[in-house]
């Protein structure tokens, strides 16, 4: 444990001998700097492989389930892709060390690569699925200019059903929820596999902190049932609700924020 601290400690330091701070971010940041400590746990922990196999290990057990009781309509599986399926840390780390934040040139840049890692436990579930004749649906917000390097991705990985008509990217709205109407009109999903709860339900739409929390716990019965979550400590609604859904602050601002949602004693 002592040994891993160190090494830590010396990635840390290494980080931030290489960071170049832009005129619209600082090291100090939370937004630059706290992402590069979440992504530390993302690509090192042990712990966040646990947690990904623990989903996945659920996930077989409710897929056993449902293959076992006859289903009248097919079944299909609803799966989101960033930090569900394919892990892009090395997006956050690379804009991180420069004081970035997310930007979706950049991000456009890393998906069209095609080189996104799987996440653990993710391709070994969806070719047991679809070696059960389970459908599965990519239900992503990626761009539809981002087609091409997403297939590639998937394909390269090895992941089942990666084709064009089962790569559902996003649309005029970011909401999933139309989205995933028009495959229930042909399937029955047994489940849906996500890192943010938009993946699971429009009760997390662009929902106040407050309210997701509320509605998180009104749906605690469909987690490790219909709806399986992976970890995602890096980005996601639970940062941007707190930030009101305003992409435009800047990154003081948006530390403001988060230290002032903060608990101490
Ligand atoms: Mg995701």
């Amino acid at each position: 444990m002592k040994k891993g601290f160190i090494i830590l400690i010396a990635f840390v330091t290494a980080c931030s001998t290489a960071r170049q701070p832009t005129s619209t971010s600082s090291p100090q940041h939370i937004t630059a700097n706290g992402k590069l400590f979440t992504a530390v746990f993302q690509q090192r922990a042990a712990e966040y492989n646990a947690l990904c196999f623990q989903a996945y290990n659920i996930a077989k057990i409710r897929l056993d389930e449902a293959l076992s009781k006859s289903p009248a309509r097919p079944l299909a599986i609803v799966t989101d892709i960033d930090e569900t399926v394919l892990d892009n840390s090395p997006y956050d780390v690379k804009q991180s060390l420069v004081g970035k934040d997310y930007e979706q040139k950049s991000w456009e840049q890393w998906t069209a690569l095609a080189k996104a890692d799987t996440i653990p436990g993710a391709l070994l579930f969806f070719k047991y699925a679809s070696s059960k004749g389970v459908k599965i649906f990519y239900l992503t917000n990626r761009a539809e200019t981002e087609r091409k390097g997403t297939l590639e991705n998937l394909i390269q990985k090895g992941f089942p059903d990666a084709v064009n008509e089962q790569l559902i990217l996003k649309t005029s709205v970011s909401s999933k929820e139309p989205r995933r109407q028009v495959i229930a009109e042909k399937y029955d999903i047994v489940m849906l596999v996500g890192d943010n709860l938009g993946d699971f339900s429009a009760l997390f739409d662009k929902k106040p902190a407050d309210e997701r929390n509320h509605n998180a716990a009104l749906s605690a019965s469909e987690f490790g049932r219909k709806f399986i979550v992976l970890p995602n400590p890096v980005y996601g609604d639970w940062e941007n609700t707190l930030y009101n859904y305003r992409y435009d602050l800047t990154p003081a601002q948006k530390d403001s924020v988060l230290k002032s949602v903060l608990k101490s004693y």
